[in-house]
Formats: C-alpha cells, sequence, structure tokens
C-alpha cells in the first residue's frame, strides 16, 4: 500500500482502474431508480472488525472510475484502522452524482436501505459530499451509520481530533530527527489552512514552533492571520516549500509530494493530515533517499476515525482524545520497524498494519461455542 493504492479523487487525477478486486472481500453495486441512487459499497476486510469507511458522493466520470475510488479507498481504510488499533475493519462506499444537484431524502434514505441490508458488515459516515446531516437522514433507515450530528448523540466536525492526531505524529516525527519531541524553535510550513491545517497551527504556536502557511483560499488565510498574526504567510505552496523549513505539513489535498516538491524541500520532515500525499509508488523511498522523514499520512490522520470509531460505542471526548493520542506511539514504533527492517516508514506503516490484520484477524478462527 505505500506510495497509495490507486489514484483516487482525493485531489489528484481521476481514478484509473487497478486490480484490487480480488482482494476485496464484497463489492455491492447498489441502484434505486426512483431516487436515482447509484452507489458502490466496498468491503475490503473484516478481519478486525465491521468495515467502517466514509460515503463519498462525487461525479464520477464513469461506473469503472467508482469503482476503482470505493476499491482504492475502502482497502485503504483498512490499513488505516489497523494502524489506529481499532477494532474495525476496512470499507468505503460511493454515490455517482453531483451532490449539489442529486442529494435528495428519497436518494439518502434508498442508499441508507442497502448499507442496512449489510447487517452490519459495513458502517458508514461522512467522506467528500456528504455532511453529518445526511447521515442523519441515512441513519433514519440504518443502524450502521456513525459521524452523526451532535443533536443525534454525534462529535461533530472530526478535524479538531484530526489536527490533535498529526500533532502526536509531528512530535515522534521530532523526536525521531532531533532527539527531542517537540516543535519549539522549528519553523513548520502548513500548506492548506481549512478546518485541519487551522488547529494544527494552535498546537504549533502552543509548543513554541514558528509557522508559514499558504492556501489558495484568500479567506482561509486571512482568517488564520487574524486569529495569529504571528503567522507568516507564503505566495503560494509552491514557494513555501522552497522556503527555509524545518518540517512541511500537507493538509490540503493529495499527491503533495512528486519528484519536484521533493528536489526543492528544505524540511527534513514531512507530516500533514492530506490523505495519499505521495505522488506515486516509490515516493516514499525518494524521500527517504534525500534524508527526509515521511510519516505516512494514513498514520497520522487517524484522528476523524477513531472519533467516528468512538461515536458507536456512545461519544467521550476524553477517551477519544487518549486514543488519538496513541498515535504518537504508534509513529515511534513505525520508525523503528523501519529502521530495523531497512525499509521507508511508509512500508514498515503498512507491515504493521498487515501484522495486526493477520494476527489479530486469525483469532476469529477460535470457535467460542
Ligand atoms: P478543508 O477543505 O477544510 O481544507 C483544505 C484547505 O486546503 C482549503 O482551505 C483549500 O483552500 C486549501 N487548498 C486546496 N488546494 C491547495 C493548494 N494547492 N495549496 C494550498 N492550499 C490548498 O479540508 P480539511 O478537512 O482541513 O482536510 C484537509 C486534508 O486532510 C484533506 O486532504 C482531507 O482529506 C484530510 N483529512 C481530513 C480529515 C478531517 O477530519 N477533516 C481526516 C483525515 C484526513
Amino acid at each position: 500500500m505505500a506510495g497509495n493504492i490507486g489514484q483516487t479523487t482525493d485531489g489528484g487525477p481521476p481514478a484509473k482502474a487497478r486490480v484490487f478486486a480480488s482482494d476485496h472481500e464484497q463489492v455491492v453495486f447498489c441502484h434505486d431508480r426512483s431516487s436515482g441512487l447509484r452507489a458502490i459499497i466496498g468491503i475490503y476486510s473484516t478481519a478486525l472488525g465491521p468495515a467502517l469507511g466514509g460515503t463519498r458522493f462525487y461525479p464520477y466520470d464513469s461506473e469503472d472510475a467508482a469503482l476503482a475510488d470505493v476499491l482504492a479507498l475502502s482497502q485503504g481504510m483498512a490499513y488505516k484502522n489497523s494502524l489506529a488499533g481499532l477494532d474495525l475493519g476496512g470499507g468505503k462506499a460511493v454515490i455517482i452524482g453531483d451532490p449539489e444537484v442529486a442529494k435528495t431524502e428519497p436518494l439518502l434514505r434508498a442508499y441508507g436501505r442497502f448499507v442496512q441490508s449489510l447487517g452490519g458488515r459495513y458502517y458508514t459516515a461522512c467522506d467528500v459530499g456528504t455532511y453529518v446531516e445526511d447521515m442523519d437522514v441515512i441513519a433514519r433507515e440504518s443502524r450502521y451509520v456513525t459521524g452523526r450530528s451532535p443533536a443525534y448523540g454525534g462529535a461533530g466536525d472530526s478535524s479538531v481530533l484530526t489536527a490533535f492526531g498529526v500533532f502526536q505524529g509531528m512530535l515522534a516525527s521530532a523526536e525521531h530527527v532531533w532527539g527531542t519531541a517537540s516543535l519549539a524553535g522549528r519553523r513548520v510550513g502548513v500548506a492548506g489552512v481549512g478546518k485541519v491545517g487551522r488547529h494544527l497551527i494552535e498546537h504549533l504556536l502552543a509548543d513554541g514552533a514558528s509557522v508559514v502557511i499558504s492556501d489558495i483560499k484568500d479567506r482561509a488565510v486571512e482568517a488564520v492571520v487574524l486569529e495569529h498574526p504571528e503567522v507568516d504567510v507564503a505566495v503560494d505552496t509552491d514557494s513555501m516549500v522552497r522556503r527555509q523549513l524545518d518540517v512541511y505539513a500537507p493538509c490540503a489535498l493529495g499527491f503533495a509530494l512528486d519528484e519536484d516538491v521533493t528536489a526543492a524541500l528544505t524540511a527534513r520532515i514531512v507530516c500533514g493530515a492530506a490523505n495519499n500525499q505521495l505522488a506515486h509508488a516509490g515516493m516514499d523511498k525518494v524521500l527517504a533517499d534525500r534524508g527526509i522523514l515521511y510519516a505516512p499520512d494514513y498514520l497520522v490522520n487517524a484522528g476523524g476515525v477513531i472519533q467516528v470509531e468512538d461515536e458507536i460505542h456512545g461519544y467521550n471526548a476524553d477517551r477519544a482524545r487518549q486514543k488519538a493520542a496513541r498515535i504518537f506511539d504508534t509513529t515511534r514504533r513505525v520508525f523503528a520497524i523501519a529502521a530495523a527492517e531497512g525499509v521507508p516508514p511508509a512500508a514498515a506503516a503498512d507491515r504493521l498494519a498487515e501484522r495486526r490484520m493477520a494476527e489479530v484477524g486469525r483469532l476469529q478462527t477460535i470457535r467460542l461455542t
């Protein structure tokens, strides 16, 4: 899985068909003619528990593109949930269509009935194009929905815990490179100051780091500068990565790390929230060869999924934060495996995730009765 598992809609080029189907446990095509629902639910693995992953509502060019996306994304969720230490397998769903025009109550409820029909093998949550209010509608037809609004016991915005988790990963990275788990006195470049980026900046400033930001939206930059006038602003991400940085935190869209960016980077550490940061397979090795420590994205950005998982048990903010704090230890462990086995951290993270799926998943073979 290192170097991403195919091109997904996470800000990159359209998904390309790749051969993952044989590795998935189950793929369900859902169609409701009258509401116009066309959805695909991908279950990669239930070795560790019910498959959990969000529902992406997106205007795919073709059913093939939607299928490729859901296969890649559901596999990614299996690895993310495994590394986060959750009792969850990996799944994901895509609804084909433009959410701005196609999203209706009948369509969401029809989708909810398909989720329910899987009997708990798949839990859904928010993703690109779906929001907590949509989960409340889907939940009128299915018990297997999380990431709901606070009015229904949901935890609300997941970006707070995601940013906290990324910061834990960054502290572990700092310890690995500089011997101290602190960003004090370091210069951190944050690309993308949306929901996660803004919260991450708060942790960084509180720890004594200096921060430089970039965002394509002036409004997003202005909001940060208003709150934190000490933050430095770069004209764009391209110029920011070329500045003198200690850490680079991609918090915008996917595919942030290609050959050009990696060659220009002055930072010793890359650790950010964006999904699918490596532009293609092998980029983890390019980074390692340049002496840049890459904290795998799906390891450090698991705070959001930790939050929605906790919600399944009746949300407890302290408990969820404690679980997200473990990202520090897991990141350390991944770096230790990488050093011991002579592989880049992304490959070490894959190995750790696969090991847990195999070892803990195997326990299901012990008959209970
Ligand atoms: P967001 O949409 O709130 O913020 C993204 C920001 O990036 C926006 O302000 C956007 O203008 C900016 N941006 C887009 N392209 C850019 C570019 N080329 N250079 C600089 N800025 C650019 O999204 P978010 O919720 O903050 O999520 C950020 C990333 O983290 C995404 O990749 C998301 O998939 C990932 N992620 C988020 C969560 C979560 O809980 N929100 C969880 C896991 C992963």
